[in-house]
């Protein structure tokens, strides 16, 4: 399988130290000692194109975040239980980015935590339960949010407080309007709870839909949705874990371009550049039922060198130009696609926003027939040339394409290049 003996040494300990829960990328696992903006490094110096990596959004290692962190840790370290100006510095300044509405801020560890902490101040606020989600969510790893995340796979039973809707998938809408249908779908949902004697909390969905197979357009599509939760006494919830810190490159969140403000966000991954910081934002009315009710302490959550970081990265993220260069490089890269789409039959679709791309590949462009086993042998034949990418979607033949913002044009025709080769190698 091409795993060369170093490396077939290190999935031994995997597996025998991790168990066997944890999954490896790629048929022949990459193995990485050192990062530096675009570019991962494996142990022998070889430099792999990082196409993927949406956590170390401004560059992997940034100088600028990386003193931040060091400087911060050598001066203190502790809870949010004594008074400190980091906090309500970074707090400022996130909230800074979002509409006036949502102007209280709670801090987690994950993502996972953020929409945790979301569902229970749903569940406070309008003392119902129930949950909508699209049918391949992911949205974390506790007890409740697994119940809510179907892209987990048959191991996990979804709560009975649980339903899904069909993604707004624009791809295969027939002509239909994928805002319409979506709603629909969402007004289904909610009659089929309220019939359960469930009374609906809200809607939660990744706003670039990410693990259904990356789902933008038409924008505004979400509208429909968020009025139908809303009028059944719901709350919508944007997950921005994905798209948020500016990868759709024409606004800080995903949600923006759907021109609405919603109940809450929860946001992660690229807010601390591989640091763990992640948060909820939320209406001030939800939080004073929530914490009317009960009390909120998270140890390492809002601790002082995150908060640290996570200034350092929206230093950067305005410094550096990094939402016009994500507008810029991926616009050039979607047309980059769509030429390689006039030579490659198989790939369907190209969509997304900014630097968030989908690829769809098909085995038939007349019945957009899923053409997982191309994206694999694409996926995997990448990784050989050393550019680094993975697959989404029901079928898992839609290529996910997020490389950290500071990605250039040229990074752009090497991936190109490179997926052209592959996929004439496969034919
Ligand atoms: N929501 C979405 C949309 C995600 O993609 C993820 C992580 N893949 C999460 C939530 C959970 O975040 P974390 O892994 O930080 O708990």
């Amino acid at each position: 399988n091409g795993v060369a003996p170093r490396e077939q040494e290190l999935i031994a300990r995997r597996q025998k130290l991790l168990g066997p829960a944890y999954r490896l990328f790629y048929a022949n696992p990459v193995h990485v000692v050192r990062g530096e903006g675009v570019w991962l490094y494996d142990p022998d110096g070889n430099a792999y194109l990082d196409v993927y990596n949406n956590v170390a959004s401004v560059g992997h290692c940034h100088p600028h975040v990386v003193a931040a962190l060091s400087r911060q840790a050598a001066v203190l370290n502790t809870h949010t239980r004594y008074l400190n100006d980091t906090i309500l510095d970074y707090a400022e300044k996130l909230l800074g980015y979002f509409p006036p509405e949502l102007s209280h801020v709670m801090f987690t560890c994950t993502g996972s935590e953020a929409n945790d902490l979301a569902y229970r101040a749903a569940r406070s606020f309008t003392g119902g339960t129930g949950m909508i989600v699209t049918r391949l969510a992911y949205h974390g790893v506790t007890v409740a949010i697994s119940e809510m995340s179907p892209s987990l796979g048959d191991g996990i039973t979804l709560g009975a407080h649980v339903r899904t809707v069909p993604a707004p998938d624009l791809y295969r809408a027939s002509g239909q309007d994928v805002g319409e249908a979506f709603g629909r779908a969402v007004r289904e949902a909610i009659a089929d709870m309220v019939a359960h004697g469930i009374r609906p909390a809200a809607l939660l969905v990744d706003t670039i839909f990410s693990s259904d197979g990356v789902f933008s357009d038409p924008p505004g599509f979400l509208q429909p949705a968020v009025a139908a939760i809303r009028e059944a006494g719901g709350l919508f919830i944007a997950d921005e874990v994905q798209p948020g810190f500016g990868r759709t490159g024409e606004a800080m969140w995903g949600f923006m371009r759907h021109g609405l403000v919603p109940d809450m966000v929860t946001m992660g991954k690229p807010m601390g550049n591989g640091h763990p910081i992640a948060a909820m934002v939320a209406k001030p009315e939800i939080l004073d039922r929530f914490g009317e009710r009960t009390r909120y302490f998270n140890t390492f959550g809002g601790n002082p060198v995150s908060c640290a970081v996570g200034q350092a990265v929206l230093e950067v993220i305005e410094g550096e130009g990094i939402l016009e260069n994500a507008r810029d490089v991926g616009a050039y890269l979607r047309e980059g696609l769509r030429g390689l789409a006039q030579r490659h039959e198989v790939i369907g679709d190209v969509r997304g926003a900014g630097l968030f791309i989908g690829v769809e590949l098909v085995r038939d462009r007349a019945t957009r027939e899923p053409d997982g086993e191309s994206t694999a042998k694409l996926v995997n034949g990448l990784r050989e040339r050393r550019i680094l990418i993975s697959a989404a979607g029901p079928h898992a033949n839609v290529l996910k394409i997020r490389p950290p913002l500071v990605f250039q044009r040229e990074h752009a025709d090497r991936f190109l290049e490179g997926v052209d080769a592959v996929l004439g190698e496969i034919g």
